[in-house]
């Protein structure tokens, strides 16, 4: 019974271990997903800009084409002038000819506003095009360490996964049952040392002759409180002192 019990705390440990494990595993992912975030967050900035300076060079052309129309008009109305009679007629086309002048001259303001804009937002495509690259850059070599840490933890995985097979087959099934049963119930925690007569499980206490017995390894003892396994600590017939309870019932805050 002695050394079913201590394969058992091993077996707890181990599992402990491995889950412990499969949790920093799990944060990879969303941590990955998050760091990708400012990456898209970058792209979409860049993206944004760019059509920005996409509409304004549009409004440009279309600025320009208005020019040439008015342009045109120019020249017509130019050539109305060598066909007027009177004096009149003359006074009216150089009207229309200054009218002209005056719309290209605002638009042909107009144009270099734009041009002068489109300078400005291609500054800012440009920083964000290199802000893009570097943050591209850091997700890439946060992504390579990552996956270096996970390939890390799948190692230390395999390894415990065969620990465990081994301890497994020199295990009594009845028992690790029972431990799968109480470690499923109570948290992962299913095999308790008895201290000073307080179950380190729930800490609780226990009737004093049951440290005696627990020291003789005859049977299989459980907590009457929160029927965890029970085990007698070889540090505590060593020292003759509780040691720190490690495995306590409260939430386990490494996993963070
Ligand atoms: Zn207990």
């Amino acid at each position: 019974m002695e050394d079913q019990l201590k394969r058992l705390v091993t077996l707890q440990k181990l599992d402990r271990e491995m889950r412990e494990l499969e949790a920093l595993k799990a944060r990879i992912a969303p941590f990955l997903q998050e760091a990708r975030g400012e990456v898209i967050r970058c792209q979409e900035a860049l993206q944004k800009q760019e059509q920005a300076v996409t509409n304004l060079k549009k409004e440009r052309k279309r600025k320009e084409s208005q020019i040439e129309v008015e342009e045109l008009a120019l020249q017509k109305a130019k050539g109305k002038l060598l066909a007027v009679k009177t004096n009149r007629e003359y006074t009216a086309v150089l009207e229309e000819i200054d009218t002209i002048h005056r719309r290209i001259d605002s638009l042909e303001d107009e144009v270099l506003a734009l041009m002068e804009a489109v300078e400005k937002e291609e500054e800012v495509v440009r920083t964000l095009t290199a802000r893009l690259q570097q943050v591209e850059e850091e997700y890439r070599a946060v992504e390579r360490e990552k996956e270096g840490e996970r390939e890390e933890l799948d190692r230390l995985l395999a390894t415990k996964a065969q620990q465990r097979q081994a301890l497994m087959e020199e295990l009594d099934p009845t028992l690790v049952d029972q431990y799968t049963r109480i470690a499923h119930n109570r948290n992962g925690l299913a095999v308790v040392p008895l201290k000073d007569d307080i179950c380190q499980g729930c800490f609780l206490s226990l009737p004093p002759q049951l440290s005696h017995e627990l020291r003789k390894y005859e049977r299989l003892i459980t907590c009457s409180h929160c029927q965890r396994i029970l085990y007698w600590p070889e540090e505590q017939e060593a020292q003759g002192e509780p040691t720190t309870g490690e495995e306590a019932e409260s939430p386990r805050q490494s996993l963070h």
